[in-house]
């Protein structure tokens, strides 16, 4: 017996997850997949970015779904129209053996008529943002009024996109008498006040200490003049020819012109923002997942939530504005207990804000120097 099967999860399941390969559950999936298959009781579960969290309440959640009934019975809300695709497809790789099992992806900047339509047809699961929810819920398309699931997803994220008059709203649509899991990276005060809010004494899992970063992940700061960043980020990348990574710009005019730049001198590069259609971002994601890029440049918005495997490195082009946000960035890489690198190039006049980073992450960074660049290295 492995140890997924020792978690009580039923055969159909055993057997998809037999297919992902995935041999031990990790820590978060062994201590929450128990707890929700046996009780009905609220969650608040924590832990790091790439710990599994998606399979954590997915594998219990396609458990407890009746597939003899076809109207909406769980609600899963996630911070970005990519993480609502992404979890959808993971729900429905889990769920490949049972059928009659539907999961809907609701999101904006795709047609609301054809996600309407979808919905109708019978969805058990509607995985969804919370503005396109809302604008769902506002045009009667959608009847959450008898689920038994609401799972936050990525809590800490959707709050910090300011997603929390909705999150009130859709969750005040929804029954007493459900089950809500929440699932976050960390516990900021916001996801505290939801909590309160909406749960009624609920289980707490945490695993790792609370608002730490993923410690496979090594940080890196380089020091250079202004001006020189780009050259830079071109001599970090030469350096590293395998280089599988995500780089940070802080707007979308930026993220565009670093991509075109790195384009334009050879570079399998791309950018990922909000000003292209979803199909331009879905198309770059794949290219992305199927390594034509090597390296993409996103904003922050855009690459919330992204999983993808392997990302050697994480390059800060420019910091965020918010910490936090340092660690949902650094988080892109390190996943499932891989190691990875997190870059930060910065000039002398911000090598303060490491120091903070270093308080919040728990994390010493290493200061480097640019490769064959001492003369932009301040
Ligand atoms: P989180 O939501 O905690 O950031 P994800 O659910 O996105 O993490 O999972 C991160 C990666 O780890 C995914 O690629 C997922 O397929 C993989 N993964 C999850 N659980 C396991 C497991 N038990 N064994 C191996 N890989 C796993
Ligand atoms: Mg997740």
């Amino acid at each position: 017996m492995n140890k997924f099967e020792q978690l009580g999860l039923n055969a159909q399941l055993l057997q998809a997850i037999g297919d992902m390969g995935f041999e031990t559950p990790s820590e978060i999936q062994e201590k929450a997949i128990p707890v929700l298959l046996e009780q009905e009781t609220d969650l608040v579960a924590l832990a790091q970015t790439g710990t599994g969290k998606t399979a954590a309440f997915g594998f219990p959640l396609i458990q407890k779904i009746d597939v003899d009934d076809r109207t909406t019975q769980a609600l899963i809300l996630s911070p970005t129209r990519e993480l609502c695709l992404q979890i959808t497809n993971e729900l429905k790789q889990y769920s490949k053996y049972i059928k009659g099992l539907n999961v809907v992806a609701v999101y904006g900047g795709a047609s609301i008529t054809e996600q309407a339509r979808e919905v109708k047809r019978g969805a058990q699961i509607i995985v969804a943002t919370p503005g396109r929810m809302q604008d769902m819920i506002n045009r009667g398309f959608v009847n959450i009024k008898n689920i038994a699931y609401c799972i936050l997803d990525e809590a800490d994220e959707m709050l910090n996109m300011g997603f929390y008059d909705d999150i009130c709203s859709i969750l005040s649509d929804t029954p007493d008498d459900k089950s809500t899991w929440l699932f976050s990276a960390t516990m900021p005060a916001e996801v505290a006040r939801i909590a309160k809010q909406f749960m009624f004494d609920p289980e707490e899992i945490t695993v790792g200490a609370k608002n730490s970063g993923t410690n496979t992940v090594s940080h890196e700061f380089y020091v250079v003049n202004a001006r020189d960043r780009y050259e830079a980020l071109k001599r970090l990348a030469d350096a590293n020819p395998d280089i599988f990574s995500v780089i940070f710009c802080r707007t979308k005019r930026d993220t565009q012109a670093v991509a075109e730049k790195l384009i334009e001198d050879g570079y399998n590069a791309a950018a990922l923002h909000g000003d292209l259609s979803q199909a331009q971002r879905d198309a770059v994601m794949k290219s992305f997942r199927g390594r034509q890029i090597q390296m993409l440049v996103a904003t922050d918005v855009a690459a919330r939530g992204i999983d993808v495997d392997n990302v050697t490195h994480v390059i800060n082009y420019q910091l965020p504005d918010e910490i936090e946000t340092y660690n949902h960035r650094s988080g892109r890489t390190g996943r499932a207990g891989k190691l990875g690198t997190s870059i930060v190039i910065i000039t002398k006049s911000e090598i303060r804000k490491i120091h903070t980073i270093e308080k919040i992450i728990k994390q010493k960074f290493e200061e480097k120097s640019i490769p064959g660049g001492m003369e932009i290295c301040e």
